[in-house]
Protein backbone atom coordinates (compact mmCIF):
# COMPACT_ATOMS: atom_id res chain seq x y z
CA UNK A 1 0.00 0.00 0.00
CA UNK A 2 1.21 3.41 -1.18
CA UNK A 3 0.88 6.88 1.56
CA UNK A 4 0.11 9.96 -0.70
CA UNK A 5 1.23 13.15 0.86
CA UNK A 6 1.34 17.09 -0.62
CA UNK A 7 3.71 19.51 0.64
CA UNK A 8 5.23 22.70 -0.66
CA UNK A 9 8.66 22.08 -0.08
CA UNK A 10 9.91 18.50 0.69
CA UNK A 11 13.22 18.37 2.89
CA UNK A 12 15.31 15.91 3.03
CA UNK A 13 17.11 15.57 6.12
CA UNK A 14 17.43 17.06 9.85
CA UNK A 15 20.88 17.68 10.42
CA UNK A 16 22.09 21.44 10.50
CA UNK A 17 22.00 22.47 6.73
CA UNK A 18 18.21 20.91 6.64
CA UNK A 19 16.54 22.54 10.22
CA UNK A 20 17.92 25.94 8.62
CA UNK A 21 16.62 25.50 5.79
CA UNK A 22 13.28 23.72 7.42
CA UNK A 23 13.17 26.96 9.46
CA UNK A 24 13.23 29.26 6.12
CA UNK A 25 10.90 27.45 3.91
CA UNK A 26 8.14 27.28 6.37
CA UNK A 27 7.68 30.78 6.72
CA UNK A 28 6.96 30.88 2.97
CA UNK A 29 5.43 27.89 2.22
CA UNK A 30 3.93 24.42 3.37
CA UNK A 31 7.04 22.77 4.39
CA UNK A 32 7.53 19.23 5.82
CA UNK A 33 11.22 17.61 6.94
CA UNK A 34 12.29 13.62 6.35
CA UNK A 35 14.96 12.43 8.19
CA UNK A 36 15.61 8.57 8.37
CA UNK A 37 17.48 9.36 11.60
CA UNK A 38 15.65 11.22 14.17
CA UNK A 39 16.20 14.38 13.69
CA UNK A 40 18.94 15.20 17.13
CA UNK A 41 20.74 11.82 15.93
CA UNK A 42 22.00 13.62 12.83
CA UNK A 43 26.02 14.05 12.29
CA UNK A 44 25.86 17.70 12.73
CA UNK A 45 25.78 17.05 16.95
CA UNK A 46 28.77 14.87 16.55
CA UNK A 47 30.99 18.13 15.10
CA UNK A 48 33.44 19.72 18.29
CA UNK A 49 35.32 22.26 17.00
CA UNK A 50 33.62 25.40 15.95
CA UNK A 51 32.16 27.47 13.04
CA UNK A 52 33.91 30.08 11.45
CA UNK A 53 33.20 33.44 11.07
CA UNK A 54 35.31 36.53 11.83
CA UNK A 55 33.96 38.32 14.23
CA UNK A 56 37.20 40.81 15.06
CA UNK A 57 35.70 40.90 18.61
CA UNK A 58 38.87 39.08 20.48
CA UNK A 59 41.49 40.47 17.63
CA UNK A 60 41.91 41.91 14.42
CA UNK A 61 40.00 39.72 12.02
CA UNK A 62 38.23 40.35 8.76
CA UNK A 63 35.97 38.73 6.21
CA UNK A 64 38.36 39.33 3.52
CA UNK A 65 40.85 37.12 5.55
CA UNK A 66 38.32 34.13 5.78
CA UNK A 67 37.93 34.43 2.69
CA UNK A 68 41.34 34.28 1.42
CA UNK A 69 42.31 31.53 3.90
CA UNK A 70 39.06 29.48 2.20
CA UNK A 71 39.91 30.09 -1.21
CA UNK A 72 44.08 28.97 -0.57
CA UNK A 73 42.83 26.14 1.45
CA UNK A 74 40.61 25.04 -1.04
CA UNK A 75 43.72 24.98 -3.39
CA UNK A 76 42.40 27.03 -5.56
CA UNK A 77 39.38 24.82 -6.42
CA UNK A 78 36.44 26.60 -4.99
CA UNK A 79 34.43 28.94 -6.43
CA UNK A 80 35.46 32.65 -5.09
CA UNK A 81 31.69 34.43 -4.98
CA UNK A 82 30.45 31.37 -3.73
CA UNK A 83 33.17 31.61 -0.68
CA UNK A 84 33.27 35.46 -0.72
CA UNK A 85 28.87 35.24 -0.25
CA UNK A 86 29.59 32.90 2.88
CA UNK A 87 32.34 34.15 4.45
CA UNK A 88 30.56 37.75 4.86
CA UNK A 89 27.23 36.27 5.46
CA UNK A 90 29.24 34.16 8.69
CA UNK A 91 29.24 37.05 11.14
CA UNK A 92 25.79 37.53 10.91
CA UNK A 93 24.49 33.70 10.70
CA UNK A 94 26.62 33.09 14.03
CA UNK A 95 24.52 36.39 15.91
CA UNK A 96 21.82 34.47 14.27
CA UNK A 97 22.38 31.40 16.46
CA UNK A 98 23.30 33.03 19.37
CA UNK A 99 20.13 35.49 19.42
CA UNK A 100 17.71 32.18 18.87
CA UNK A 101 19.59 30.77 22.17
CA UNK A 102 22.80 28.58 21.29
CA UNK A 103 25.09 29.02 24.29
CA UNK A 104 28.44 29.86 22.69
CA UNK A 105 31.51 29.49 25.15
CA UNK A 106 32.55 32.95 26.41
CA UNK A 107 35.40 35.45 27.74
CA UNK A 108 35.39 36.86 30.69
CA UNK A 109 33.79 40.01 29.28
CA UNK A 110 30.89 37.90 27.92
CA UNK A 111 31.42 38.01 24.28
CA UNK A 112 31.40 35.07 22.17
CA UNK A 113 34.86 32.92 22.72
CA UNK A 114 36.86 31.76 20.08
CA UNK A 115 39.91 29.40 19.09
CA UNK A 116 42.69 28.98 16.36
CA UNK A 117 42.14 26.12 13.93
CA UNK A 118 43.65 24.96 11.00
CA UNK A 119 44.42 27.32 7.56
CA UNK A 120 42.68 30.42 9.48
CA UNK A 121 45.59 32.82 9.38
CA UNK A 122 46.13 36.65 9.88
CA UNK A 123 46.56 37.61 6.39
CA UNK A 124 49.18 40.27 7.59
CA UNK A 125 51.41 38.32 9.92
CA UNK A 126 50.90 35.17 8.73
CA UNK A 127 50.15 33.55 12.13
CA UNK A 128 46.90 31.62 13.43
CA UNK A 129 43.91 33.88 14.40
CA UNK A 130 40.99 33.15 16.70
CA UNK A 131 37.72 32.83 14.31
CA UNK A 132 36.33 29.42 15.71
CA UNK A 133 33.30 30.30 17.59
CA UNK A 134 33.05 27.54 19.83
CA UNK A 135 30.44 25.42 22.72
CA UNK A 136 32.77 23.72 24.24
CA UNK A 137 33.44 20.78 22.39
CA UNK A 138 29.95 19.83 21.49
CA UNK A 139 29.38 23.17 18.89
CA UNK A 140 27.27 20.93 16.52
CA UNK A 141 25.43 19.56 18.98
CA UNK A 142 24.87 22.94 20.53
CA UNK A 143 23.93 24.18 16.53
CA UNK A 144 21.30 20.90 16.17
CA UNK A 145 19.48 21.11 19.32
CA UNK A 146 19.33 25.23 18.76
CA UNK A 147 17.78 24.53 15.98
CA UNK A 148 15.55 21.63 16.53
CA UNK A 149 13.93 23.45 19.05
CA UNK A 150 13.38 26.79 16.84
CA UNK A 151 11.72 24.38 13.93
CA UNK A 152 9.27 22.67 17.04
CA UNK A 153 8.41 25.76 18.25
CA UNK A 154 7.85 26.73 14.87
CA UNK A 155 5.55 23.93 14.21
CA UNK A 156 7.61 22.79 11.51
CA UNK A 157 5.95 19.33 10.51
CA UNK A 158 8.27 15.90 10.89
CA UNK A 159 8.41 12.96 9.48
CA UNK A 160 10.82 11.10 11.51
CA UNK A 161 12.79 7.70 10.44
CA UNK A 162 11.29 8.25 6.83
CA UNK A 163 13.84 7.03 4.53
CA UNK A 164 13.96 8.84 1.07
CA UNK A 165 14.73 6.04 -1.63
CA UNK A 166 14.56 8.39 -4.75
CA UNK A 167 13.59 11.51 -6.33
CA UNK A 168 10.32 11.34 -8.14
CA UNK A 169 10.28 13.58 -11.73
CA UNK A 170 7.48 14.46 -13.95
CA UNK A 171 8.44 15.98 -17.02
CA UNK A 172 11.82 17.05 -16.92
CA UNK A 173 10.56 18.40 -13.53
CA UNK A 174 10.96 17.33 -9.50
CA UNK A 175 7.36 16.24 -8.57
CA UNK A 176 8.33 14.70 -5.01
CA UNK A 177 9.96 11.86 -3.44
CA UNK A 178 9.61 8.28 -2.02
CA UNK A 179 10.04 7.20 1.23
CA UNK A 180 10.14 4.36 3.40
CA UNK A 181 8.09 3.93 6.65
CA UNK A 182 10.71 2.71 9.08
CA UNK A 183 8.44 1.39 11.44
CA UNK A 184 5.84 -0.31 9.30
CA UNK A 185 7.67 -0.68 6.12
CA UNK A 186 5.06 1.24 4.04
CA UNK A 187 5.91 3.06 1.22
CA UNK A 188 5.31 6.78 1.10
CA UNK A 189 4.96 9.44 -2.04
CA UNK A 190 5.59 13.44 -0.94
CA UNK A 191 4.14 15.34 -3.64
CA UNK A 192 6.25 18.08 -3.86
CA UNK A 193 6.75 21.38 -5.70
CA UNK A 194 10.27 21.83 -4.43
CA UNK A 195 12.71 19.18 -2.93
CA UNK A 196 15.63 20.25 -0.68
CA UNK A 197 18.45 17.18 -0.34
CA UNK A 198 20.27 17.57 2.82
CA UNK A 199 21.44 14.16 3.70
CA UNK A 200 25.21 14.88 5.02
CA UNK A 201 28.37 12.97 3.67
CA UNK A 202 29.74 9.44 2.67
CA UNK A 203 32.91 8.73 4.54
CA UNK A 204 31.44 5.20 5.35
CA UNK A 205 32.89 4.62 1.90
CA UNK A 206 36.25 3.79 4.21
CA UNK A 207 37.23 2.00 6.19
CA UNK A 208 38.72 4.44 8.93
CA UNK A 209 36.10 7.32 9.02
CA UNK A 210 34.92 10.11 11.62
CA UNK A 211 31.62 9.57 10.43
CA UNK A 212 28.97 8.03 11.18
CA UNK A 213 26.96 4.69 10.57
CA UNK A 214 24.19 6.82 8.90
CA UNK A 215 27.01 8.58 6.22
CA UNK A 216 26.16 6.86 3.20
CA UNK A 217 25.72 9.06 0.48
CA UNK A 218 22.18 8.70 0.35
CA UNK A 219 21.43 12.37 -1.68
CA UNK A 220 24.43 11.64 -4.05
CA UNK A 221 23.12 7.78 -5.37
CA UNK A 222 19.33 8.90 -5.28
CA UNK A 223 20.13 12.05 -7.71
CA UNK A 224 22.42 10.23 -9.48
CA UNK A 225 20.25 7.29 -10.88
CA UNK A 226 18.09 10.22 -11.63
CA UNK A 227 20.56 11.25 -14.24
CA UNK A 228 22.32 14.19 -11.88
CA UNK A 229 25.46 14.60 -12.02
CA UNK A 230 27.95 14.32 -8.77
CA UNK A 231 30.84 17.19 -8.63
CA UNK A 232 34.51 16.94 -7.95
CA UNK A 233 33.71 13.42 -6.07
CA UNK A 234 37.62 13.53 -6.27
CA UNK A 235 37.97 15.54 -3.09
CA UNK A 236 37.33 13.61 0.14
CA UNK A 237 39.02 14.79 3.47
CA UNK A 238 41.32 12.77 5.64
CA UNK A 239 40.96 14.43 9.04
CA UNK A 240 44.53 14.31 10.68
CA UNK A 241 43.69 12.99 14.29
CA UNK A 242 41.54 9.91 14.88
CA UNK A 243 41.67 7.47 17.29
CA UNK A 244 43.92 5.17 16.14
CA UNK A 245 42.07 2.10 14.87
CA UNK A 246 37.99 3.69 15.36
CA UNK A 247 38.36 6.89 13.82
CA UNK A 248 36.60 8.58 16.39
CA UNK A 249 37.28 12.35 15.91
CA UNK A 250 39.61 14.11 18.03
CA UNK A 251 39.05 17.95 16.90
CA UNK A 252 41.25 19.99 15.54
CA UNK A 253 40.26 22.85 18.44
CA UNK A 254 43.01 20.48 20.34
CA UNK A 255 45.77 21.74 18.22
CA UNK A 256 44.25 25.30 18.31
CA UNK A 257 44.44 25.30 21.94
CA UNK A 258 47.78 24.19 21.79
CA UNK A 259 48.42 20.70 21.25
CA UNK A 260 51.19 19.27 19.20
CA UNK A 261 51.67 16.08 16.94
CA UNK A 262 54.78 14.11 17.93
CA UNK A 263 56.47 11.69 16.25
CA UNK A 264 58.90 7.88 17.45
CA UNK A 265 61.45 10.57 18.03
CA UNK A 266 59.55 12.60 20.21
CA UNK A 267 60.40 15.40 17.16
CA UNK A 268 56.84 17.68 16.81
CA UNK A 269 57.21 16.93 13.26
CA UNK A 270 55.17 19.24 11.75
CA UNK A 271 57.88 22.48 11.98
CA UNK A 272 59.40 20.54 9.17
CA UNK A 273 56.54 20.55 7.17
CA UNK A 274 54.84 23.55 7.81
CA UNK A 275 57.32 26.42 9.48
CA UNK A 276 54.67 29.06 10.06
CA UNK A 277 51.81 27.38 11.14
CA UNK A 278 53.21 23.69 12.09
CA UNK A 279 50.24 21.85 13.67
CA UNK A 280 47.63 23.69 12.27
CA UNK A 281 48.58 23.62 8.42
CA UNK A 282 45.47 22.50 6.42
CA UNK A 283 43.92 18.87 7.28
CA UNK A 284 45.31 17.96 3.99
CA UNK A 285 49.00 18.45 4.30
CA UNK A 286 48.94 17.47 7.63
CA UNK A 287 47.40 14.37 7.05
CA UNK A 288 49.85 13.64 4.18
CA UNK A 289 52.67 14.69 6.71
CA UNK A 290 51.66 11.89 8.93
CA UNK A 291 51.85 9.21 6.26
CA UNK A 292 55.90 10.48 5.35
CA UNK A 293 56.47 10.02 8.66
CA UNK A 294 54.85 6.83 9.52
CA UNK A 295 56.05 5.49 6.15
CA UNK A 296 59.88 6.32 7.15
CA UNK A 297 59.49 4.91 10.23
CA UNK A 298 58.28 7.55 12.22
CA UNK A 299 55.33 6.40 13.56
CA UNK A 300 55.34 5.35 17.14
CA UNK A 301 56.24 1.99 18.00
CA UNK A 302 56.99 1.55 14.42
CA UNK A 303 52.91 1.39 13.68
CA UNK A 304 50.83 3.67 11.78
CA UNK A 305 49.95 6.24 14.22
CA UNK A 306 51.28 9.60 15.85
CA UNK A 307 50.64 11.00 19.22
CA UNK A 308 48.37 13.81 19.84
CA UNK A 309 50.02 15.84 22.82
CA UNK A 310 47.85 18.35 24.96
CA UNK A 311 48.59 17.48 28.07
CA UNK A 312 49.56 21.03 30.00
CA UNK A 313 53.40 20.64 30.58
CA UNK A 314 53.22 20.13 26.73
CA UNK A 315 51.03 22.52 25.27
CA UNK A 316 53.19 25.29 27.56
CA UNK A 317 56.91 24.27 26.84
CA UNK A 318 55.86 24.51 22.92
CA UNK A 319 53.81 27.71 23.63
CA UNK A 320 57.18 29.48 25.38
CA UNK A 321 59.21 28.29 22.37
CA UNK A 322 56.62 29.34 19.38
CA UNK A 323 56.22 32.70 22.24
CA UNK A 324 53.02 32.50 21.64
CA UNK A 325 50.87 35.23 23.34
CA UNK A 326 46.89 35.86 24.20
CA UNK A 327 45.08 38.59 22.50
CA UNK A 328 46.13 41.05 25.76
CA UNK A 329 49.68 40.80 25.34
CA UNK A 330 50.28 38.02 27.83
CA UNK A 331 52.45 34.70 27.46
CA UNK A 332 49.60 31.85 26.74
CA UNK A 333 49.94 28.98 28.82
CA UNK A 334 47.28 26.62 30.06
CA UNK A 335 46.29 25.09 33.12
CA UNK A 336 44.70 21.19 33.58
CA UNK A 337 41.22 22.57 34.79
CA UNK A 338 41.57 25.06 31.22
CA UNK A 339 42.17 22.39 29.04
CA UNK A 340 39.45 20.56 30.57
CA UNK A 341 36.95 23.06 30.45
CA UNK A 342 37.59 23.68 26.68
CA UNK A 343 37.92 19.82 25.39
CA UNK A 344 35.10 18.15 28.27
CA UNK A 345 34.21 15.46 25.33
CA UNK A 346 37.15 14.10 23.54
CA UNK A 347 38.85 13.76 26.89
CA UNK A 348 35.67 11.36 27.94
CA UNK A 349 36.32 10.04 24.54
CA UNK A 350 39.78 8.80 25.33
CA UNK A 351 39.17 7.81 28.55
CA UNK A 352 36.20 5.73 27.91
CA UNK A 353 36.92 4.37 24.31
CA UNK A 354 40.78 3.75 24.65
CA UNK A 355 42.25 4.12 28.51
CA UNK A 356 43.94 7.54 27.77
CA UNK A 357 43.72 10.36 29.88
CA UNK A 358 44.67 12.88 27.75
CA UNK A 359 45.53 15.11 30.40
CA UNK A 360 48.58 13.09 31.52
CA UNK A 361 49.39 11.19 28.67
CA UNK A 362 49.58 11.92 24.55
CA UNK A 363 46.48 10.43 22.37
CA UNK A 364 47.30 7.71 19.36
CA UNK A 365 45.87 9.12 16.31
CA UNK A 366 45.81 8.31 12.69
CA UNK A 367 44.26 9.90 9.85
CA UNK A 368 40.44 9.38 9.48
CA UNK A 369 38.62 9.47 6.51
CA UNK A 370 36.17 12.93 7.45
CA UNK A 371 34.37 15.24 5.12
CA UNK A 372 32.76 15.10 1.34
CA UNK A 373 34.08 18.15 -0.46
CA UNK A 374 32.26 16.51 -3.40
CA UNK A 375 28.16 16.19 -3.39
CA UNK A 376 25.39 17.60 -5.52
CA UNK A 377 26.28 20.58 -7.81
CA UNK A 378 24.81 23.54 -6.40
CA UNK A 379 25.12 27.48 -6.81
CA UNK A 380 25.27 30.06 -3.83
CA UNK A 381 20.90 29.82 -3.49
CA UNK A 382 21.28 26.14 -3.38
CA UNK A 383 19.91 25.87 -6.28
CA UNK A 384 20.71 22.31 -8.16
CA UNK A 385 23.14 22.90 -11.48
CA UNK A 386 22.85 19.87 -13.84
CA UNK A 387 25.42 20.29 -16.71
CA UNK A 388 28.64 22.18 -16.98
CA UNK A 389 26.75 25.16 -18.91
CA UNK A 390 24.97 25.48 -15.11
CA UNK A 391 21.48 24.53 -16.43
CA UNK A 392 19.22 24.91 -13.25
CA UNK A 393 16.58 22.01 -12.57
CA UNK A 394 13.59 24.04 -11.34
CA UNK A 395 12.27 22.91 -7.74
CA UNK A 396 15.50 20.72 -7.08
CA UNK A 397 18.00 22.59 -3.93
CA UNK A 398 20.62 20.90 -2.37
CA UNK A 399 22.44 22.09 1.29
CA UNK A 400 24.93 21.07 3.73
CA UNK A 401 27.62 18.18 3.28
CA UNK A 402 25.76 16.47 0.23
CA UNK A 403 26.04 19.85 -1.61
CA UNK A 404 28.99 20.87 -3.82
CA UNK A 405 28.48 24.84 -4.09
CA UNK A 406 31.37 24.91 -4.26
CA UNK A 407 32.81 26.68 -0.98
CA UNK A 408 35.58 24.12 -0.14
CA UNK A 409 37.12 23.19 -3.25
CA UNK A 410 39.66 20.32 -2.98
CA UNK A 411 40.01 20.74 0.80
CA UNK A 412 37.49 22.73 3.69
CA UNK A 413 38.64 24.59 6.43
CA UNK A 414 37.87 23.38 9.38
CA UNK A 415 34.75 25.04 10.82
CA UNK A 416 33.62 26.05 7.38
CA UNK A 417 31.56 23.17 7.02
CA UNK A 418 29.09 24.03 10.32
CA UNK A 419 29.39 27.73 8.38
CA UNK A 420 28.16 25.85 5.34
CA UNK A 421 25.41 24.35 6.06
CA UNK A 422 23.97 27.38 8.18
CA UNK A 423 24.59 29.49 5.23
CA UNK A 424 23.66 27.53 2.04
CA UNK A 425 20.58 25.86 4.39
CA UNK A 426 19.28 29.14 4.94
CA UNK A 427 19.61 29.91 1.17
CA UNK A 428 18.18 26.73 -0.62
CA UNK A 429 14.91 27.64 2.35
CA UNK A 430 14.43 30.20 1.07
CA UNK A 431 14.84 29.88 -2.55
CA UNK A 432 12.89 26.61 -2.39
CA UNK A 433 10.16 28.80 -0.56
CA UNK A 434 9.90 31.22 -3.46
CA UNK A 435 10.09 28.48 -5.92
CA UNK A 436 6.93 27.22 -4.50
CA UNK A 437 5.05 30.17 -4.50
CA UNK A 438 4.35 30.43 -8.29
CA UNK A 439 5.39 27.32 -9.31
CA UNK A 440 2.37 24.30 -9.17
CA UNK A 441 2.46 20.93 -8.61
CA UNK A 442 3.38 18.50 -11.72
CA UNK A 443 1.40 15.86 -11.59
CA UNK A 444 2.72 12.69 -10.25
CA UNK A 445 3.65 9.75 -12.63
CA UNK A 446 1.27 6.47 -12.14
CA UNK A 447 5.14 4.54 -11.84
CA UNK A 448 5.96 7.11 -8.71
CA UNK A 449 6.78 4.54 -6.93
CA UNK A 450 7.66 1.38 -9.54
CA UNK A 451 11.77 2.11 -9.04
CA UNK A 452 11.98 2.11 -5.36
CA UNK A 453 9.63 -1.41 -5.38
CA UNK A 454 11.97 -2.85 -7.97
CA UNK A 455 14.91 -2.04 -5.75
CA UNK A 456 13.59 -3.29 -2.70
CA UNK A 457 11.87 -6.36 -4.27
CA UNK A 458 15.58 -7.35 -5.44
CA UNK A 459 17.20 -7.51 -2.21
CA UNK A 460 13.88 -9.16 -0.75
CA UNK A 461 13.65 -11.66 -3.18
CA UNK A 462 17.52 -12.71 -3.94
CA UNK A 463 18.79 -16.29 -2.57
CA UNK A 464 21.83 -14.49 -0.74
CA UNK A 465 24.42 -15.72 -2.43
CA UNK A 466 26.40 -12.68 -2.07
CA UNK A 467 26.45 -11.24 1.38
CA UNK A 468 26.45 -7.16 2.27
CA UNK A 469 29.36 -7.54 4.94
CA UNK A 470 31.52 -9.16 2.59
CA UNK A 471 30.84 -6.38 -0.08
CA UNK A 472 30.81 -3.57 2.14
CA UNK A 473 34.71 -4.97 3.77
CA UNK A 474 36.30 -5.37 0.57
CA UNK A 475 34.93 -1.69 -0.98
CA UNK A 476 36.35 -0.24 2.46
CA UNK A 477 39.40 -2.08 1.68
CA UNK A 478 40.01 -1.12 -1.56
CA UNK A 479 38.79 2.64 -1.35
CA UNK A 480 41.32 3.45 1.96
CA UNK A 481 44.10 1.31 0.03
CA UNK A 482 43.87 3.07 -3.16
CA UNK A 483 41.94 6.15 -2.92
CA UNK A 484 42.81 7.46 0.14
CA UNK A 485 45.68 9.78 1.05
CA UNK A 486 47.90 8.80 -1.24
CA UNK A 487 46.83 7.87 -5.21
CA UNK A 488 48.42 6.15 -7.93
CA UNK A 489 47.48 5.35 -11.56
CA UNK A 490 47.76 2.06 -10.68
CA UNK A 491 45.91 1.93 -7.26
CA UNK A 492 43.04 3.76 -8.57
CA UNK A 493 43.10 1.70 -12.16
CA UNK A 494 42.50 -1.36 -9.90
CA UNK A 495 40.43 0.09 -7.59
CA UNK A 496 37.73 1.15 -10.29
CA UNK A 497 37.57 -2.80 -11.32
CA UNK A 498 37.28 -3.69 -8.01
CA UNK A 499 34.36 -1.34 -7.13
CA UNK A 500 32.77 -2.11 -10.56
CA UNK A 501 32.91 -5.99 -9.77
CA UNK A 502 31.34 -5.40 -6.30
CA UNK A 503 28.85 -3.77 -7.82
CA UNK A 504 28.09 -6.39 -10.13
CA UNK A 505 27.91 -9.10 -7.12
CA UNK A 506 25.86 -6.65 -5.13
CA UNK A 507 23.04 -7.40 -7.73
CA UNK A 508 23.09 -10.83 -5.93
CA UNK A 509 22.97 -9.55 -2.88
CA UNK A 510 20.13 -10.64 -0.37
CA UNK A 511 18.80 -9.79 3.07
CA UNK A 512 17.79 -12.48 6.12
CA UNK A 513 15.20 -10.46 7.16
CA UNK A 514 12.34 -10.43 5.00
CA UNK A 515 9.41 -8.58 7.16
CA UNK A 516 7.75 -5.20 7.24
CA UNK A 517 8.53 -4.01 10.73
CA UNK A 518 11.63 -1.88 11.40
CA UNK A 519 13.92 -3.63 8.67
CA UNK A 520 16.97 -2.11 9.01
CA UNK A 521 18.56 -5.35 7.57
CA UNK A 522 16.83 -3.98 4.30
CA UNK A 523 17.50 -0.51 4.16
CA UNK A 524 21.25 -1.24 5.32
CA UNK A 525 21.63 -3.23 2.56
CA UNK A 526 20.07 -0.24 0.58
CA UNK A 527 22.56 2.06 1.85
CA UNK A 528 25.45 -0.64 0.87
CA UNK A 529 24.27 0.41 -2.87
CA UNK A 530 24.49 3.85 -2.75
CA UNK A 531 28.01 3.21 -0.99
CA UNK A 532 29.21 1.22 -4.12
CA UNK A 533 27.97 3.95 -6.76
CA UNK A 534 29.50 6.83 -4.74
CA UNK A 535 32.51 5.09 -4.68
CA UNK A 536 32.56 4.32 -8.08
CA UNK A 537 31.84 7.87 -9.07
CA UNK A 538 35.07 8.69 -6.73
CA UNK A 539 37.61 6.37 -7.97
CA UNK A 540 36.80 7.38 -11.06
CA UNK A 541 36.80 10.81 -11.06
CA UNK A 542 40.05 10.59 -8.98
CA UNK A 543 41.48 8.47 -11.57
CA UNK A 544 41.20 10.62 -14.04
CA UNK A 545 42.22 13.61 -12.07
CA UNK A 546 46.07 14.08 -13.36
CA UNK A 547 47.87 16.16 -10.85
CA UNK A 548 47.44 16.66 -6.61
CA UNK A 549 45.17 19.38 -5.40
CA UNK A 550 44.05 19.54 -2.58
CA UNK A 551 42.81 16.38 -0.67
CA UNK A 552 43.84 14.51 -3.95
CA UNK A 553 47.32 13.95 -3.16
CA UNK A 554 48.69 11.86 -6.48
CA UNK A 555 52.27 10.47 -6.27
CA UNK A 556 52.63 10.16 -9.96
CA UNK A 557 51.46 13.49 -10.71
CA UNK A 558 52.95 15.40 -7.45
CA UNK A 559 52.59 18.73 -9.19
CA UNK A 560 49.48 21.39 -8.86
CA UNK A 561 48.27 21.91 -12.61
CA UNK A 562 46.55 24.97 -12.98
CA UNK A 563 46.81 25.48 -17.00
CA UNK A 564 44.89 22.10 -17.37
CA UNK A 565 43.14 21.45 -14.18
CA UNK A 566 42.01 24.12 -12.48
CA UNK A 567 38.22 23.07 -13.20
CA UNK A 568 35.81 21.14 -11.31
CA UNK A 569 34.49 17.57 -12.45
CA UNK A 570 30.67 16.76 -13.45
CA UNK A 571 30.28 12.51 -13.44
CA UNK A 572 27.41 11.12 -14.58
CA UNK A 573 26.62 7.35 -13.92
CA UNK A 574 25.20 5.77 -16.90
CA UNK A 575 24.26 2.13 -16.95
CA UNK A 576 27.73 0.74 -17.15
CA UNK A 577 29.98 3.79 -17.20
CA UNK A 578 31.19 6.96 -15.49
CA UNK A 579 30.78 10.15 -18.12
CA UNK A 580 32.98 12.63 -16.99
CA UNK A 581 33.26 16.58 -18.31
CA UNK A 582 34.05 19.43 -16.86
CA UNK A 583 33.50 23.31 -15.79
CA UNK A 584 35.47 26.25 -14.98
CA UNK A 585 36.00 27.49 -11.06
CA UNK A 586 35.05 30.70 -10.74
CA UNK A 587 37.50 33.09 -10.02
CA UNK A 588 36.57 36.37 -8.85
CA UNK A 589 39.60 38.66 -7.47
CA UNK A 590 42.20 35.90 -6.11
CA UNK A 591 44.67 34.06 -8.81
CA UNK A 592 46.55 31.04 -8.22
CA UNK A 593 49.56 30.96 -5.78
CA UNK A 594 51.83 28.27 -4.41
CA UNK A 595 50.38 27.48 -0.81
CA UNK A 596 52.72 28.00 1.76
CA UNK A 597 53.00 27.20 5.05
C1 LIG B 1 32.99 13.89 14.09
C2 LIG B 1 32.80 15.13 13.25
C3 LIG B 1 33.18 16.37 13.74
C4 LIG B 1 33.01 17.51 12.97
N1 LIG B 1 33.40 18.74 13.46
C5 LIG B 1 33.19 19.85 12.75
C6 LIG B 1 33.51 21.14 13.27
O1 LIG B 1 33.94 21.30 14.41
N2 LIG B 1 33.29 22.22 12.49
C7 LIG B 1 32.80 22.12 11.22
O2 LIG B 1 32.62 23.14 10.57
N3 LIG B 1 32.46 20.91 10.72
C8 LIG B 1 32.64 19.79 11.44
N4 LIG B 1 32.30 18.56 10.91
C9 LIG B 1 31.60 18.51 9.63
C10 LIG B 1 30.15 18.91 9.83
O3 LIG B 1 29.72 18.56 11.13
C11 LIG B 1 29.21 18.23 8.83
O4 LIG B 1 29.72 18.37 7.54
C12 LIG B 1 27.84 18.88 8.89
O5 LIG B 1 27.35 18.91 10.20
C13 LIG B 1 26.86 18.18 7.98
O6 LIG B 1 25.58 18.70 8.19
P1 LIG B 1 24.38 18.30 7.23
O7 LIG B 1 23.18 19.04 7.72
O8 LIG B 1 24.79 18.46 5.83
O9 LIG B 1 24.21 16.73 7.48
P2 LIG B 1 23.80 15.89 8.80
O10 LIG B 1 23.85 16.69 10.03
O11 LIG B 1 24.52 14.63 8.79
O12 LIG B 1 22.31 15.54 8.50
C14 LIG B 1 21.95 14.62 7.49
C15 LIG B 1 20.50 14.33 7.65
O13 LIG B 1 20.04 13.64 6.51
C16 LIG B 1 19.21 12.57 6.89
N5 LIG B 1 19.26 11.59 5.82
C17 LIG B 1 20.35 11.08 5.19
N6 LIG B 1 19.97 10.22 4.23
C18 LIG B 1 18.62 10.19 4.24
C19 LIG B 1 17.64 9.50 3.50
N7 LIG B 1 17.98 8.66 2.53
N8 LIG B 1 16.35 9.70 3.81
C20 LIG B 1 15.98 10.54 4.80
N9 LIG B 1 16.87 11.22 5.53
C21 LIG B 1 18.17 11.06 5.25
C22 LIG B 1 19.75 12.12 8.22
O14 LIG B 1 18.75 11.48 8.96
C23 LIG B 1 20.15 13.45 8.85
O15 LIG B 1 19.06 14.03 9.51
C24 LIG B 1 32.46 17.41 11.68
C25 LIG B 1 32.07 16.17 11.19
C26 LIG B 1 32.26 15.03 11.95
C27 LIG B 1 31.89 13.70 11.37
Amino acid sequence: MTNQHQYEVIIVGAGGAGLMAALYASKGAKTAVLSKLYPTRSHTGAAQGGIGAALGNLEEDRAEWHTYDTVKGSDYLGDQDAIEFMCQEAPAVVYELEHMGLPFSRTKEGRIAQRRFGGHTNNDTGKPVLRSCYAADRTGHMILQTLYQQCIKREVTFFDEFHVLDLVMSEGQVAGVVAVELATGELHVFHAKAVIFATGGHGRVWEVTSNAYAYTGDGVAITLRRGIPAQDMEFFQFHPTGIFKLGILITEGVRGEGGVLINKEGQRFMKEYAPSVKDLASRDVVSRSMYIEMREGRGINGKNYMYLDVTPETVNKFAEIDGRVRPDGTPYRVTGEEILKKLPDIIDFCRTYIGVDPMKEPMPVQPTAHYAMGGIPTNQFGEVLIDENKTMLPGLYAAGEVACVSVHGANRLGTNSLLDIVVFGKQAGLKAAEHAKDASFQPLPDDATDFTRQQLDRLLKNSGEERAADISKEMKQVMSADVGVFRTEKGMSEAVQKIRELRERYKKVGVDDKGKLFNTNLLNTWELGALLDVAEVTAEAALARKESRGAHAREDFPKRNDAEWMKHSLAWLKEDKIELRYKPVTQTKYEPKERVY
